[in-house]
């Protein structure tokens, strides 16, 4: 089978291609696991995070890819859930190990085991996948192929920082950054918190706008002051200043809640005007977001189909992997990259 492969670690300035195309044997399925015929996977942000070194696979070659929506093509000895036919996703918790004491409360995205699709195993930047079939997801109907990818990372991620912010029907909710995953933030919290008005910060003219036409009350630059104080905010950019600035647009006892797996160096020295009386006392909140469980996922995935939210997408063909992390590199984003790779 066809397959795009991380083989080194590369940084995407200098190396435009860092993937590679190779055909590689197509996998079997083990025991309770099925095989999907891949038929769209999501391009993500952690995608290049991984590539360029941030959250390295630990072995070498892999196929990235955590936003896979596939029919069951096989099923391994043991599996039932699915029949053959059957359209699932697999979402970035691709295992756990179910008895640690992360897994027991519920928290199995915090498991010391935990293993993420297209990092610690083959992911769907390919023909064909396996997994454990407990760790894969109905898709419902409707929702098109490369509309439920997104849905399956930026969406189901976005929603658990959305948990996390613990905001309440009617708080401010505000949001810096507004990517894959904020567009469908934003609409998953009018759903949630029809009273809540929401203010979103994005460096691009077209972001901000997109922002509004989905029901945004205000949209501003990262530097803007919004015009009253936000009781949460999620953070969604690779970088430090939105972080130190939306501290400072919190109100007292607010949350930020940083939805990133790994924050870019490049402008770190912004921390130092961290503002202590400013920015953090009053009992303001920090707090990241950590992989999602299963729940949450699919959770997301009913919410996700009542409103019915659906994704802005952009579609690339395989082959054109590399092409789609580029722009993403480059910051060229309306909504998410999806890479089509088969049609039934
Ligand atoms: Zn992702
Ligand atoms: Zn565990």
């Amino acid at each position: 089978m066809k397959a795009m492969m991380i083989t080194k670690i590369a940084d995407l300035d200098q190396n435009r291609r860092p993937l590679e195309l190779r055909d590689v044997p197509k996998p079997e399925p083990g025991e309770r696991e099925v095989r999907l015929k891949v038929l769209a996977c999501g391009v993500c942000h952690t995608d290049m995070d991984e590539i360029e070194g941030r959250t390295p696979p630990p072995r070498l070659p892999v196929i990235p890819g955590h936003q896979v929506v596939g029919r069951v093509d096989k099923a391994g000895p043991g599996a039932g859930r699915f029949k053959p036919g059957d359209r699932v996703g697999v979402a970035w918790i691709f295992s756990a190990c179910g008895r640690c004491r992360f897994c027991r409360t519920g928290r199995e995205n915090l498991c010391p085991d935990f293993r993420g699709t297209g990092r610690d195993a083959d992911g769907g930047y390919a023909e064909y996948l396996t997994v454990r079939e407990d760790f894969a997801y109905p898709i419902p109907e409707v929702f098109s192929d490369a509309e439920a990818a997104p849905l399956l990372c930026a969406g189901a991620v976005g929603y658990r920082a959305l948990k996390l912010t613990g905001l309440a029907d009617g708080e401010n909710l505000g949001m810096t950054g507004f990517g894959a995953s904020g567009h469908l933030v934003l609409q998953t919290a009018r759903r949630l918190y029809p009273s809540s008005r929401i203010f979103v910060f994005a460096r691009a003219e077209k972001e901000r706008e997109f922002a509004l036409e989905l029901g945004a009350v205000w949209a501003g630059e990262t530097g803007d002051r919004p015009p009253e104080k936000l009781q949460a905010v999620i953070d969604t950019t690779p970088v430090w200043k939105p972080v130190v600035l939306a501290l400072g647009s919190l109100a007292g006892g607010g949350r930020l809640v940083v939805n990133a797996i790994r924050k870019e160096d490049i402008d770190k020295n912004e921390l130092l005007k961290l503002d202590y009386a400013g920015d953090l006392w009053l009992e303001k909140e920090i707090k990241s977001v950590a992989n999602v469980t299963r729940a949450d996922v699919s959770e997301f995935l009913s919410i996700a189909a009542e409103i019915p939210l659906k994704p802005a997408f952009e579609e690339y063909a395989l082959e054109e992997a590399n092409k789609a992390l580029v722009e993403i590199k480059e910051r060229r984003i309306r909504g998410a990259k999806v890479l089509r790779i088969s049609q039934a």
